[in-house]
């Protein structure tokens, strides 16, 4: 019998590969082997905090082949690139009947790996089998490489458009990680006049620099005093908060001008104090964004096509399944000087 591998988190920080018989697809179902899985933050989390995520999560950024197709797949053909997304909005869930197709719960399943069909396990694995809702075909004029980290780009696609950034604005980004560069360059795309890019770590300002932003700052009086010049005291007009730090959402919405937005891409894991009555009386526009819809990933994959966001400066390294462990450990450390990890699980 032909095994596969896979890689899963039995306990916090520990992480096994185990093999499985190479499983043959259900009627909707396709057979991706897979080429490239990005690492994220929701992985590292997970990697700590086995309980806190969805099996099926662990490993949610990847792109690969298809290898197989069942009885009732239309469209989607063995040999095709395909990348991770959700399928389109259902039509026939609550949201959808209401008229609400941006929110089907369908696809918000299928974003966090809670959808009846989610898979045993995530895609640091030689082969996931999913339902054929969950891929795409890679557009044409992307590397495998890009493919694999189409996903975070369109997470911040979708804050992006979301965040209803006008032309001209003056755009504070706040944490140059994977999810803040590639908004950071979403923004810049969607016409604002400057980006400001505010970061602790050297070595994440080097890239946000390396990928033509002007104005990358560290957290201080310095960043404090260009933002202030840009906008005359205002504040600015959309602040994209990427960094998930609880204790910075306050801070964050006094960066923003009255009557400004804030946008949060960043996933808190405890709550925050925040002056409710500063929000309100300023009149701050707050916008949550989590994951995407199934044409963000279109959108995504023109913005790379296009050379709009560059997503090849964000990839440092790649690596096999068997040092999958040793590099979430790294990434959890706080002091590492990745961006984006891509497994290859041939290696
Ligand atoms: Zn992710
Ligand atoms: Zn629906």
């Amino acid at each position: 019998m032909t095994t596969t591998s896979y890689a899963h988190v039995t306990d916090p920080e520990h992480l096994v590969v185990d093999q499985e018989p190479l499983p043959e697809p259900g009627a909707a179902q396709v057979v991706v082997r897979i080429r490239y899985t990005g690492i994220c933050g929701t992985d590292v989390h997970g990697f700590q905090s086995p309980s806190f995520l969805p099996a099926a999560v662990f490993g949610h950024e990847w792109t690969g082949t298809v290898v197989a197709t069942g009885a009732d797949v239309r469209g989607v053909e063995v040999g095709q690139r395909v990348v991770a997304s959700v399928g389109p909005a259902c039509g026939s869930c609550a949201h959808c009947v209401a008229g609400f197709t941006d929110t089907c719960e369908l696809a918000f399943q299928e974003a966090n790996g809670i959808d009846p069909a989610a898979p045993p396990h995530g895609a640091f694995a030689e082969h996931v089998v999913v339902d054929q809702r969950r891929v795409q075909p890679v557009l044409d004029g992307l590397t495998d490489e890009q493919a694999g980290l189409v996903e975070p780009t369109a997470v911040t696609f979708h804050a992006v458009r979301r965040a209803g950034q006008r032309l001209g604005a003056v755009v504070v980004v706040q944490g140059a990680g994977p999810i803040g560069l590639l908004t950071a360059q979403h923004a810049r795309h969607a016409g604002a006049r400057v980006v400001v890019v505010v970061e602790p770590n050297p070595a994440r300002r080097a890239t946000a620099t390396a990928l033509g932003f002007a104005d990358v700052l560290e957290p201080g009086e310095a960043f404090r005093a260009r933002l202030d010049e840009l906008t005359a005291g205002r504040g600015a007009d959309v602040l994209y908060e990427c960094t998930g730090a609880p204790a910075l959402l306050q801070p964050s919405a006094e960066l923003v001008r009255r009557g400004g937005v804030l946008a949060l891409l960043g996933y808190p894991l405890t709550g925050s104090e925040v002056s409710y009555g500063d929000w309100q009386s300023r009149q701050l526009t707050v916008v949550g964004s989590l994951a995407y819809t199934h044409d963000d990933f279109v959108g995504a994959m023109g913005a790379i096509v296009s050379g709009a966001v560059d997503v090849d400066a964000l990839h440092t390294s790649t690596v096999g399944l068997g040092d999958l462990g040793r590099v979430l450990a790294e990434l959890g450390s706080g002091s590492t000087t990745e961006t984006k990890v891509l497994v290859d699980p041939a290696r």
